[in-house]
């Protein structure tokens, strides 16, 4: 294993808090919850991410722009080098708009119409097919419309799910791609490539948190094995890339980064030794492990007290922003960490408590029983690797505003700068929208 310590580190991390704080992006009226992103460290992250594949391949690692679709994280991330993957005409549309050349963009939107596929294959955007009839509807639009668009196919290679089934896309019966074990689906999909030329790549992506990585690398292996299949048979080398999707899941636990990059190639190269031999290249889709460790929330705790012996604390950090770790508290457990009122880390007794956001149901807690220094009001709390997934999944329950995302730099000397990713929505921007 590869693994090693975190970018971003408890010290970091308060530094940035407590500078935050300094500069009133915590205001206990106007903004009493606010996200932050660690520039620094997404930038170390994806240097990491490039040195993990060897240098003399083709591979283009595309953003999932799901994990955080924010203009200015989505053109950081391609100055630093990355592609774009998306999945719906909104995130198609960001990409766009965050200046991602179009042959650098991979459209993945497993419900396309017929107008997203037009502009795709238009613009020669990277398309990967999910089913017979989205083929049958891409022969239609390109019969006398020559495109540059790679053109590819998912197939699951049904190796099986993970712990958490909503992230397991490689079950028998996942909703995603062309099931490989079905009777006669892959001599029906060698066929399919026989008859299009134009059909060249080959898409998996086997699932996202919760699977590990040797199922992952068993399924991109079953998707390399299926190419050079295609490529014997049909007796020339026509599948000439292939994309291994995202999924590499976040330590959610402590601060280390694990698993890194360099684990998953190691079991890729046990797995799918063809995709280093130079035959093919290649796309991967990160989302989460290029961004969830860089961020986290910020929330100033309202009120305390106590019910039935349990310490409570009220913050503004519930399920509008955290809301798999509210409904799914056993799937998605986030670290949280307690802060006095100017950021510094708070020191005390461990007290049992219950960590409760803003929404008015009882089950809005991000945390439960977890053991804290006993929380005041004016005091904060961090939500930790929440960078994706997190505050740009903003869930509109009672109205709460979409909280402010700061991006942090921090220089050589320990001074932190901020950018605003995304400004705070206002409860006027709130009410104009729903004014019908
Ligand atoms: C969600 C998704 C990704 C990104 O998954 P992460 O777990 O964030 O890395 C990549 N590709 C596809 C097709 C996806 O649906």
């Amino acid at each position: 294993m590869t693994d090693h310590q975190s970018l971003i580190g408890a010290e970091r991390r308060e530094l940035v808090l407590r500078a935050a704080v300094r500069d009133g992006l915590l205001d206990p009226e106007d903004t009493p919850l606010a996200a932050f992103l660690d520039l620094n460290a997404v930038t170390e992250t994806v240097a990491a991410l490039h040195a993990a594949f060897p240098a003399r391949l083709d591979v283009l690692h595309a953003f999932a722009a799901k994990a955080n679709p924010l203009g200015p994280v989505l053109r950081r991330l391609r100055g630093l080098g990355m592609g774009c993957e998306v999945a719906s005409p909104g995130e198609f549309a960001q990409a766009l708009a965050a200046g991602f050349a179009p042959d650098r963009i991979v459209l993945d939107s497993p419900a396309k119409t017929r107008r997203e596929l037009a502009l795709a294959l238009d613009l020669g955007v990277a398309v990967n097919l999910d089913n017979w009839q989205e083929l049958a509807r891409v022969d239609e639009l390109l019969a006398g419309r020559p495109t540059t668009s790679r053109i590819g196919v998912r197939i699951n290679p049904q190796v099986g799910g993970g712990s958490i089934a909503a992230m397991s896309t490689a079950t028998a019966t996942s909703k995603f791609g062309i099931p490989l074990a079905d009777p006669g689906n892959a001599d029906l999909l060698v066929d399919a490539f026989r008859t299009r030329p134009w059909l060249t790549w080959l898409h998996c992506h086997i699932g996202s948190q919760g699977v590990d990585l040797s199922r992952m690398a068993a399924g991109v292996g079953a998707t390399v094995d299926f190419a050079e299949r295609v490529n014997r048979e049909l007796g020339r080398r026509q599948v000439t890339g292939i994309d291994l999707g995202g999924g590499l899941p976040v330590n959610f636990a402590d601060d280390r980064i694990t698993p890194g990059w360099d684990a998953y190639v190691e079991q890729l190269r046990h797995h799918a030794p063809a995709l280093f031999g130079g035959d093919y290249r290649l796309v991967t889709e990160f989302g989460r492990s290029v961004l969830a460790k860089a961020g986290f929330l910020a929330s100033r705790i309202e009120y305390t007290k106590t019910a039935g012996g349990r310490a409570i604390a009220v913050g503004h950090a519930g399920a509008q922003v955290a809301t798999r770790t509210v409904f799914m508290p056993d799937s998605w457990p986030l670290r949280i960490t307690a802060h006095s009122p100017s950021g510094a880390a708070k020191q005390g007794p461990l007290v049992p408590q219950d960590v409760a956001g803003p929404c008015c149901f009882a089950g809005d807690l991000v945390a439960r029983a977890r053991p804290l220094p006993l929380l005041e009001p004016g005091d904060l709390v961090c939500l930790l690797d929440t960078g994706a997934y997190y505050a740009s999944h903003h869930f509109s329950y009672n109205s709460l505003p979409e909280p402010p995302v700061y991006g942090a730099r921090t220089d050589s000397t320990g001074a932190v700068r901020f950018e605003t990713l995304r400004p705070a929505q206002t409860v006027d921007d709130l009410v104009t929208r729903t004014l019908g």
